[in-house]
C-alpha cells in the first residue's frame, strides 16, 4: 500500500503520517524532515536547501527528486510508503511516476487534506515540533502535557524557522501556485480522496483508515 498525503503546509500531513506509520508499519518519507536533518547536520545538501527553506520557497526539483529516488531504493519500502510533502510540483509528480514504474510500484491512494489559508496561518504560528522525535504539537489546540516538553520522548519543543507568519504566507502562496495543480493530476488518475482537514486529528485519521482499508482490503 503506497500513499501520498497532499495538502497545504499545516494541513496535518505529518501528524497523520506518523499515526499511519504506527498503525500499519508503513515507511514515512517526509522530504521536509530529510531536508531539516541535512540542515541540522550542516551537510552540503543542507546548506543549499536552507537558502530556499528559510524564504518559504521550494527546494529545486532535481534535489528533492534525487533524495526520494535514493530513499525508495531502501529495502524497507516494500512494507508500503507514505509520501508526506512530496511530490509538490507537477515535475516531481511525473518523475515519481517514472521512478515507481521502474521499481514495479504504484501509488494506491492520494489523500488530499484541505484547509483554508486562515486556518493554516493560525495553526502554524502555534505549531511546535520536538527536536528529538519530530512529534508535532499545537500549543493551543493540541498542547503537550508539560510546557515545551515532548510527551513521547521528553525532547525539547521548538518553532521551525519557516513557521513564522511571513514565511508561512509565502509557503501558502507557493502551495497554491505549484502544488495545488496536483489535485487535478491525481483526480484524473482516479486515485484522489479528499478529506476535510478542519476536523479533529482523530476524525481525520478515521477517514484515512477507511480509505486504507478500502484500497488495501484490510
Ligand atoms: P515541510 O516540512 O513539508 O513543510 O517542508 C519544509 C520545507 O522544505 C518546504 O517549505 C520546502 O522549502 C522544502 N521542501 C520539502 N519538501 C519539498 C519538495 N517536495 N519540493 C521542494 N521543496 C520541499
Amino acid at each position: 500500500m503506497n500513499l501520498i498525503l497532499l495538502g497545504a503546509p499545516g494541513a496535518g500531513k505529518g501528524t497523520q503520517a506518523k499515526m499511519l506509520k504506527e498503525k500499519y508499519g508503513f515507511v514515512h518519507i517526509s522530504t521536509g524532515d530529510i531536508l531539516r536533518e541535512a540542515v541540522a547536520k550542516g551537510t552540503e545538501l543542507g546548506k543549499k536547501a536552507k537558502e530556499y527553506m528559510d524564504k518559504g520557497l521550494l527546494v529545486p526539483d532535481e534535489i528533492v527528486i534525487g533524495i526520494v529516488k535514493e530513499r525508495l531504493k531502501e529495502p524497507d519500502c516494500n512494507k508500503g510508503i507514505i509520501l508526506d510533502g512530496f511530490p509538490r510540483t507537477l515535475r516531481q509528480a511525473e518523475e515519481l511516476d517514472k521512478i515507481l514504474k521502474e521499481m514495479n510500484m504504484k501509488i494506491d491512494a492520494v489523500i488530499n487534506i484541505f484547509v483554508s489559508e486562515e486556518e493554516v496561518i493560525k495553526r502554524i504560528s502555534y505549531r511546535r515540533s520536538c527536536r528529538n522525535c519530530g512529534t508535532v504539537y499545537n500549543i493551543i489546540y493540541n498542547p503537550p502535557k508539560k510546557n515545551l516538553i515532548c510527551d513521547k520522548c521528553g525532547g525539547e519543543l521548538y518553532q521551525r524557522d519557516d513557521d513564522r507568519e511571513e514565511t508561512v504566507k509565502e509557503r501558502y502562496k507557493v502551495y497554491v501556485e505549484r502544488t495545488e495543480p496536483l489535485i487535478e493530476y491525481y483526480r484524473k488518475k482516479n486515485v484522489l480522496f479528499n478529506v476535510d482537514g478542519t476536523k479533529s486529528i482523530d476524525e481525520i485519521f478515521e477517514e484515512i483508515t477507511k480509505i486504507v482499508k478500502i484500497k488495501n482490503k484490510i
